[in-house]
């Protein structure tokens, strides 16, 4: 569990100091903003919130996932209460679910998809 913790912090450490980048880079630009006051910069603007929006929401889930390592709620799958393997949290140490219950809930979405479709009774039939 000591690897998917360091593993979590490192990109912790990744993501602050990618946000405070970007925090930096935006001042820097609102001062030369009224300069170069063009529509590009303003989509490129929001673009970057949006990006932060991501990236502090992927903080957020890896600081929530350090508090239940801390309290050792951690690896567990959200559906089944099953421990989640090593190789997957190594993998994603973000996943909430365990491999089956994942594969299950994709494959309930595929089939939600594929239900309007012609071929869903074949792709059942050939999918085990
Ligand atoms: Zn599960």
């Amino acid at each position: 569990m000591e690897e998917i913790k360091s593993l979590l912090l490192k990109e912790k450490a990744a993501l602050l100091a990618n946000i405070q980048e970007k925090a930096v880079n935006s001042k820097t630009n609102s001062d030369i903003g009224d300069a170069i006051d063009s529509s590009v910069e303003e989509q490129e603007r929001e673009l970057d919130l949006l990006l932060q929006d991501r990236e502090q929401a992927r903080l957020k889930g890896i600081e929530l996932a350090l508090k239940r390592m801390e309290a050792d709620d951690f690896g567990y799958c959200d559906e089944c209460g099953e421990t989640i393997s090593k190789k997957r949290l190594l993998a994603i140490p973000l996943a909430r679910m365990c491999i089956n219950c994942q594969s299950n809930e994709e494959r309930s979405k595929l089939a939600q998809n594929a239900f309007s479709r012609a071929d869903y009774s074949s792709q059942v039939l050939s999918d085990d």
